[in-house]
């Protein structure tokens, strides 16, 4: 049984998650907290996962860096940051993933990605371009709020559907027991 933390003596699972003392049980490490997923690239990048350089951007074909991807010219995306806080435990859980913006708002965000600096504290929109777990479970559009952040952090996003499962885990938090739920789907279910 792996999810049995809550009926067994000995830590609970929140205490697992804050004390970095959770041993996974396919890669066989000990992993800590914060523990963040990451994807790669957005969800239709159809070619190999090997990042350009940021500076050599293209907007025309196709691109992948860390933090920009651009597909057949015309579709814009962004590495961002979707955030959700789980209960008991200090320190959000931060999903790395990928948003369309408007070429406009991709325009903009290039400006200002060396200095970090953002004039108005834009709120932009965009789609969501990742499956996350069982949250985002097929391929339906996600519209999220896109919202650039001071310092060169990354672009943090917010589910606009107030009622989706995932806006209301970003604003109500999540079970430790469900975090590590998450962990497994990737993977990463504790020994
Ligand atoms: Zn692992």
């Amino acid at each position: 049984m792996v999810f049995g933390f809550g009926k067994k003596r000995g830590p609970s699972a929140a205490d697992q998650l804050a004390s970095g003392k959770w041993k996974c049980a396919s890669c066989d490490e000990w992993h800590g907290w914060p523990f963040d997923l990451a994807a790669y690239a957005p969800d239709p990048w159809p070619h190999e996962k090997a990042y350009e350089q940021n500076s050599d951007l293209r907007l025309e074909g196709d691109f992948l860096s860390e933090d920009f991807c651009v597909l057949s010219g015309k579709h814009f995306m962004v590495r961002a940051i979707l955030p959700v806080p789980v209960i008991g435990v200090s320190g959000d859980f931060a999903f790395g993933c990928w948003s369309t913006l408007s070429e406009t708002n991709f325009d903009k965000y290039i400006e200002g990605f060396d200095a970090g600096e953002y004039a108005d504290a834009p709120h932009w929109t965009g789609w969501l371009m990742n499956r996350i777990a069982d949250f985002v479970p097929g391929p339906e559009p996600l519209g999220v709020i896109v919202q650039p952040q001071p310092g060169r952090q990354r672009l943090l996003l917010w589910v606009q559907d107030e009622g989706h499962p995932l806006a209301i885990a970003q604003s109500e938090g999540i079970t430790a027991e469900r975090m590590l739920e998450v962990f497994a789907h990737y993977g990463h279910a504790p020994a």
